[in-house]
This record gives structure tokens, C-alpha cells and sequence, in this order.
């Protein structure tokens, strides 16, 4: 069920097909694998591998794609934890989006790229006095709490330092996403929000208190959410709740019907963002309500590659070892999930193929971007991109087995640069000291 990995190789689509279904690249017999417009054998062999290459012109184009579906019925907050590189956030801002947030670095991560407070909702179930006060300061639009014990904290530290606090409830509306267990949000069991039968009584009690408006309800039931099924349950969960509140007399003015617009990693359709955009209206159009979402992974996922290069193979070819590694993308080790996996030279793009593991060099078994991949040959010092990692990639990577963390690129168009440099082995242990009594 994790991004609906394909049950065997046979059904698994080809190098051709996942380059076919992806706007932003495409394969030339000199240059091979191009982003955008620049071959990224060019960039490879530049800075080295492993490196990180996010596209700008597909990020833009996307946010585009979704505010021209939602035109008209609901704003864009990007989910900054999917990747809050401050050139991504940049892209966000320019292109008329707000911002997501889920701690204090992340909203001030969003400030310094250019997105303007009174565009930045504050989610998250453990928010601290400071990371409240930070909020409250900056005047952000909107803080979402996640519990009765949350709201008596922001009302503490409104009045402390004299501000209101413009909150939505998040609600727990119970319902599946239909996705990876670790990546579901909207369930009774899970940590987020606030149980639904408490929402209604809860509402009522934040209006009470010093420094809280409370002004509408939020909700976020998961990540790489591929029907509108799951949002329609929610969403007619959460107006229902609108209506009770209403009539209790209370003022609701906004809803958040959160983020999760699921991609397609194989060659499953990714989600739609017309359908999810019918979704909002159908539930909440007629409901005068300020609507807005907040999607991370449908933004930026297919916009970032992992450039890898073959070090060796092992156990006649079954296994194929790559320099990058679970620290740098942990997504195939932690959500179990499927990424296409392409070779950057044409020449290395076509050919019979077999079926391979391939692996990076950390001492752990899960340390796996492919099982029984059908690809062609690929020799030590061949190259590939590991497809779709724009988002959960960077942000969630670790230095674990001393590896430094790659390089980025963004490239534009025909353009590229460095935006971030890779890191030296000195930086890795430069914050450690050694105490004086060893
Ligand atoms: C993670 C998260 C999102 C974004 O999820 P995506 O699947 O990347 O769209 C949105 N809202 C909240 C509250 C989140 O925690």
C-alpha cells in the first residue's frame, strides 16, 4: 500500500516510461538525462555524486497548477517541512504562496525567504511557549492547536506578552487516508488534533479565554493521499461541525482542509488537484468560509533527483552499490516506498535488462533503493538519478556512518547553480568537543 509499490518487476514501469510520464525530463542520445534543460551529467560531474538537483521551473510550474485549480476557492500554504531549502521557499513566495509551519526554525526559515507573516499557519501537536511567543510576535495569520492543553498554553502566552492569537482547532475527524501507516494523521488512534465528539464543546471553551480567537477549523489527515475519498469523509465531518458550531452561536470564518495531495512514484496517477479541488467546493462552498491547503510532497516531490553513481557491483551483478545511501533519502527504508531509479547516460538507459538490488554502502539491511529493479547493465562508474525526491529527501537526511551531506543544485531552465555546498568531513564533527577529564 505505500505508495502503491508495484507487487512484482513485470509490473513495474520501464526507464522509458518513468521519463515519458515526467514533463520535466527527458533523455538525449549526447546528453542523456536532462532537467528541465540542463544535463545532469554536467552537474555530476561537477560537484560530484551524491548530489541533490531540484528543478525551480517544474516547482513553479506546479504551484501554478495547483493555485490555478483552487483559484477562486482556496489558498495555498506549502507544507515548508517537505523541503525548506530557502530557494524552494523563495519559489513559494514569488509564486504567491503562504506557509505551512511546523516549529520556530520553519516559520523563520519562511520569513527569510520572503513569505509575509499574515501568510503562515503554525501546525503541530508539541508547540513551545517560545515557538508560540515567536509566532505571536511575528503576527502570524493563523495558529492550528492540536489540544484543550495547547490552547490554555497560547492563552497563557498571548496575554503574557499582550497579542491575540488567531487559532483553529485542528480536529481529528477519524477517517483512513488510505495510506502508509507512518504517514496517516487522521485516525482516532493517531496523535493529531483533537477527537472529534470533544470539537464542538472545546470551540466553545476557546472562546472564552483571554488572548484566543478562535476563528475556524483545521484538519490534515495524511500524507500521499492519491483519492478524494478520504478528504470528502473528512470534509463533510468537519462542515457538519461548522453547522454545529454555527448554530451554537459561535463564529467559524476559515477551514483548513490541510495537505496530503499524494504523487505518483510509479506509474500510479498522481492525485488530482481538480478533483480535490471539487472536494473543498462541494463540502464547503456554499458555507462562506475562507478556505485554504497546505500540500508539501505534490509541490516539490517531482521536482528533486538523487544523483547517484555505481561504485560496484556485487554477486554477479544481482547487486548494484550506489554512493548514495539511506542517510541522504530514507524514504525507501522508512515508508517502504518505491522510487524510480533511471540511469543518466543514454547509452547506459537502454539495453536487456535484470533484475538488481540496488544498494547503498550503510551497515544496515534497509539500506535498500530497489529490490528486483528490472534495469539495464550498470557498471561501476555509471551514474542514475533516483527519481521523485524533492520532498521527505534533504530535510530527513542524517550524517549517519559519518557520511557528509551531498551538495544541492537548483536548476532553471537552461540554468543551474549551487545552493547549497556539500558538506567537508571537518564539518561533521566541528560543534563536538572532547572533555577535558578524558
Ligand atoms: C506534513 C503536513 C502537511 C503536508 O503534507 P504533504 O503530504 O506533504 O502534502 C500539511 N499539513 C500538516 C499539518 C502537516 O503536518
Amino acid at each position: 500500500m505505500a505508495n502503491l509499490a508495484p507487487l512484482s518487476s513485470a509490473d513495474e514501469p520501464t526507464v522509458a516510461a518513468l521519463i515519458a510520464a515526467r514533463p520535466h525530463l527527458s533523455m538525449h542520445a549526447f546528453d542523456g538525462l536532462v532537467l528541465e534543460g540542463v544535463p545532469l551529467a554536467h552537474i555530476a560531474d561537477t560537484l560530484g555524486t551524491p548530489v541533490w538537483v531540484y528543478g525551480a521551473g517544474t516547482m513553479r510550474a506546479r504551484l501554478a497548477a495547483l493555485k490555478s485549480a483552487l483559484a477562486g476557492i482556496a489558498e495555498v500554504h506549502y507544507a515548508v517541512k517537505a523541503n525548506d531549502h530557502l530557494a524552494v521557499l523563495k519559489i513559494m513566495a514569488q509564486g504567491g504562496a503562504g506557509a505551512d509551519v511546523v516549529s520556530g526554525g520553519e516559520l523563520l526559515r519562511a520569513r527569510k525567504a520572503g513569505i509575509a507573516a499574515d501568510h503562515i499557519v503554525f501546525s503541530g501537536v508539541g508547540k513551545t511557549r517560545d515557538e508560540l511567543a515567536l509566532a505571536l510576535r511575528e503576527g502570524i495569520f493563523q495558529i492550528n492547536a492540536e489540544s484543550g492543553e495547547e490552547l490554555a498554553m497560547i492563552s497563557a502566552v498571548a496575554t503574557s506578552i499582550g497579542r491575540t492569537a488567531r487559532v483553529a482547532l485542528r480536529i481529528n475527524p477519524d477517517v483512513d487516508a488510505g495510506t502508509h501507516a507512518k504517514i496517516t494523521t487522521g485516525k482516532a488512534e493517531n496523535k493529531f488534533g483533537i477527537q472529534y465528539a470533544d470539537a464542538a464543546a472545546l470551540y466553545a471553551h476557546a472562546a472564552t479565554l483571554p488572548g484566543i480567537e478562535p476563528v475556524g477549523i483545521a484538519l490534515h489527515i495524511g500524507s500521499q493521499i492519491l483519492t478524494t475519498a478520504p478528504y470528502r469523509a473528512a470534509f463533510a465531518r468537519a462542515a457538519e461541525l461548522i453547522r454545529t458550531l454555527r448554530a451554537m452561536g459561535q463564529t467559524v470564518t476559515r477551514m483548513d482542509c490541510g495537505g496530503g495531495i499524494g504523487i505518483g512514484y510509479a506509474d500510479e496517477p498522481g492525485a488530482s488537484p481538480a478533483a480535490l479541488a471539487g472536494a473543498i467546493r462541494a463540502a464547503f462552498g456554499a458555507m462562506d468560509l475562507q478556505l485554504m491547503v497546505e500540500p508539501g510532497r505534490w509541490l516539490v516531490g517531482p521536482a528533486g533527483l538523487l544523483l547517484a553513481s555505481v561504485v560496484l557491483t556485487k554477486g554477479d551483478e544481482r547487486f548494484v552499490v550506489i554512493d548514495a545511501a539511506m542517510n541522504d533519502l530514507i524514504r525507501p527504508a522508512m515508508y517502504d516506498a518505491w522510487h524510480g531509479i533511471v540511469p543518466l547516460a543514454a547509452g547506459n538507459a537502454v539495453g536487456a535488462t535484470t533484475l538488481v538490488d540496488v544498494v547503498g554502502p550503510i551497515c544496515e539491511s534497509s539500506d535498500t533503493f530497489a529490490k528486483a529493479r528490472a534495469l539495464p547493465r550498470l557498471p561501476a562508474g555509471a551514474r542514475v538519478a533516483i527519481l521523485d525526491a524533492g520532498a521527505y529527501g534533504a530535510v530527513m537526511s542524517s550524517t549517519y556512518n559519518a557520511r557528509p551531506q551531498p551538495a544541492i543544485a537548483m536548476v532553471d531552465g537552461d540554468r543551474w547553480t549551487v545552493i547549497r555546498q556539500r558538506q567537508t568531513l571537518e564539518d561533521l564533527w566541528a560543534g563536538e568537543t572532547v572533555p577535558d577529564f578524558l
